[in-house]
């Protein structure tokens, strides 16, 4: 079987089980109760979400209210407005977005895309960004995978929010460099060569990047810069998860 027919066998298959298969918690992956999609209240109270003082930036917690941004937006400042993470990146969280991204657990993004809403809803309808732009991956992790984890979470949050998603903006090209052979400072030039904009210029003035974790912020960071090399004003991003790791 190609790698084509692969994937799109996999995206059916995914497809299908969203119809079949009752919604799930995305931590224990129990039926939940009446269909509702959500995380259950045995693990709830298991999840952390985030306390200030925050970055002015990126949304991380930082530990000293006199800060304004965080050790990362410090040492490397970013070009993009600011972001809205939802939650810690800390189990039992990890292990379940690590299913959401490799083990076809592609349903848990309505219970995810709930959270940012209920944490971030009213930040992001003040941002009013013109669509969400999923962080894309390339063509061959697609086919791995056979979907987007990025772009099936801006999915279920753009029609909570009535935004639209375009996922033909931004793609994903091959490193031609192994990160591990530069820098720092190479690997974030590196980086944003993965990235490329379809159009050279892009219509949107206002837009927000969404993808699943966000660490110390180079991939969102390299996005924002093809974004607004492309005629992008303002970047602004959201996440599941913030964290170090
Ligand atoms: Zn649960
Ligand atoms: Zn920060």
């Amino acid at each position: 079987m190609g790698s084509d027919m692969g994937s799109r066998l996999k995206r059916i298959i995914n497809k299908i089980r969203t119809l079949f298969y009752p919604p799930v918690c995305p931590l224990c992956e129990e039926v939940l109760k009446g269909g509702k999609t959500r995380i259950c209240d045995r693990c709830r109270p298991k999840i952390t979400y985030l306390t200030e003082p925050t970055c002015l930036k990126c949304g991380k917690e930082i530990d000293d209210i006199e800060k304004e941004y965080c050790d990362d937006c410090k040492v490397k400042p970013k070009s993009f407005v600011k972001g809205f993470p939802a939650m810690r990146y800390r189990e039992p969280i990890k292990r379940s977005i690590v299913n959401f991204k490799y083990h076809n657990k592609s349903t848990f993004a309505d219970c995810y895309a709930l959270e940012i809403v209920k944490t971030h809803g009213k930040d992001i309808i003040e941002a009013a960004p013109e669509v969400l732009i999923p962080v894309p991956v390339h063509k061959s992790k697609l086919e791995k995978r056979g979907y987007n984890q990025a772009e099936v979470l801006a999915k279920s949050l753009g029609a909570y929010l009535n935004i639209p998603v375009d996922n033909t903006v931004l793609k994903r090209t091959v490193n031609t460099t192994p990160q591990k052979l530069l820098d720092n400072e190479e690997r974030q030039k590196n980086l944003e060569r993965a990235f490329i904009s379809d159009k050279k210029q892009v219509q949107y003035k206002r837009i927000m990047l969404v993808d699943d974790i966000y660490t110390t912020g180079s991939t969102i960071e390299a996005c924002t810069k093809v974004l607004k090399a492309a005629g992008v004003k303002e970047v602004y991003f959201t996440s599941i998860c913030i964290g170090k790791d």
